[in-house]
């Protein structure tokens, strides 16, 4: 594959994400405006269609700035938002780091049961 087939291909996926993508200035947060993985458990993650198949909005934005990401990794989002695809929130941790970070994330926020709105 040439190179400029490569980057043609990132180009036009990062194109396809910013369309549906509102820039939110106070926080930086690029918001998702497609669809998202629904309000249940594990939901609440922008959700799009590459190549015929349904995935993950910032897995794919993460992919397409920094390249391939290891089957034990897992993307978590330094803002919370995830609904969020700029890259530059967006962090590759492994399953275990992500898992304690949520841990200490819900008891900082015990007093509100709620999940942070975007
Ligand atoms: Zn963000």
């Amino acid at each position: 594959m040439k190179l400029s087939t490569v980057t043609d291909r990132r180009q036009s996926i990062f194109d396809k994400i910013m369309k549906r993508v509102k820039i939110d200035k106070d926080t930086g947060c690029w918001n998702w405006t497609g669809p998202t993985s629904g309000t249940g458990r594990g939901g609440g993650y922008g959700r799009m269609s590459l190549d015929g198949q349904t995935v993950a909005t910032h897995i794919v934005m993460f992919t397409n700035f920094y390249g391939y990401i290891p089957s034990k990794k897992q993307i978590d989002h330094k803002c919370r938002n995830r609904l969020c695809c700029n890259p530059d929130h967006l962090e590759m941790v492994t399953h275990k780091q992500n898992q304690k970070r949520r841990a200490k994330w819900n008891t900082q926020n015990q007093s509100c049961s709620q999940e942070p709105s975007s």
